[in-house]
């Protein structure tokens, strides 16, 4: 009898390209672990904020936050079937998807010691296989060796749109979809230009826009792909 391989799953791209839908969505039915990369660095960015060092123009004062660093743990739990994320303990998940945050994050994400972190706990996470983990540098700088690499894409104003509907439905009526689009924008060139780790396409992803996909078709096609390099590597 074989025994299947339990893989590594690497699934980058944009902010709101719907990756972590996807990915959380595979994770279930593989019976796998999810990591979302993205919330851990929103909640060192909640942390940051707390702590004062974020500066009124929006540089981050590496004084107060690398200090910290050592002293943040992030973790992930489930509460009414939903994966949470908690901040030394105390459950984040939602303030860590507020506008203010998401303002902060890629500056905080862009900075050296953040990511060396972050890409450490990651590693960790990871070192047993049966991981989907999403994020920008998850097929680069994390996993190099991932089993499969997705790139998801959309156009800004798809992605913009969704988070936008998303907001509301969680009772943000303040936010307007201007500013959504104006965040989902700045991030993308902050996390494209940024030095380290930079969103990059792995050379050996694979590419999916979903812009025109619904979400059943989006797992669809990610369960195919899945079982596709499943029946390649028992070969
Ligand atoms: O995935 P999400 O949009 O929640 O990620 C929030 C921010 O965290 C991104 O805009 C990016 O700046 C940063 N990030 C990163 N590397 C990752 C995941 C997220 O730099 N692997």
């Amino acid at each position: 009898m074989t025994t299947t391989r339990r893989l590594t799953i690497a699934i980058d791209g944009y902010s709101s390209s719907g990756k972590s839908s996807m990915a959380k969505q595979l994770a279930r039915t593989l019976g796998y672990r999810y990591v979302d990369s993205g919330a851990m660095y929103r909640a060192v960015t909640l942390a940051a904020m707390r702590h004062g060092a974020i500066n009124p123009d929006g540089s981050v004062d590496t004084d107060i936050l690398y200090p910290l660093l050592p002293d943040l743990h992030i973790d992930f739990a489930t509460e009414h079937g939903r994966q949470v994320t908690l901040l030394n303990g105390e459950n984040v998940e939602s303030r860590i998807r507020s506008m203010e945050v998401s303002a902060h994050v890629s500056a905080v994400a862009a900075l050296g010691a953040v990511r060396q972190a972050m890409v450490a706990q990651q590693k960790v996470y990871g070192a047993e296989g049966g991981i989907v983990m999403d994020g920008r540098d998850i097929g680069t700088a994390v996993f190099p060796n991932a089993d499969i690499k997705v790139f998801v894409n959309a156009s800004a104003e798809t992605r913009a749109r969704r988070r936008y509907l998303e907001l509301q439905a969680k009772g943000d009526t303040t936010t307007t979809y201007a500013e959504v689009l104006d965040n989902v924008v700045t991030r993308d060139h902050i996390d494209e230009t940024r030095s380290e780790s930079p969103l990059r396409r792995a050379d050996d992803a694979i590419d999916l826009d979903n812009s025109e996909m619904t979400i059943d078709e989006q797992n669809q096609w990610l369960m195919e792909l899945y079982d596709r390099t499943i029946s390649r590597l028992q070969q």
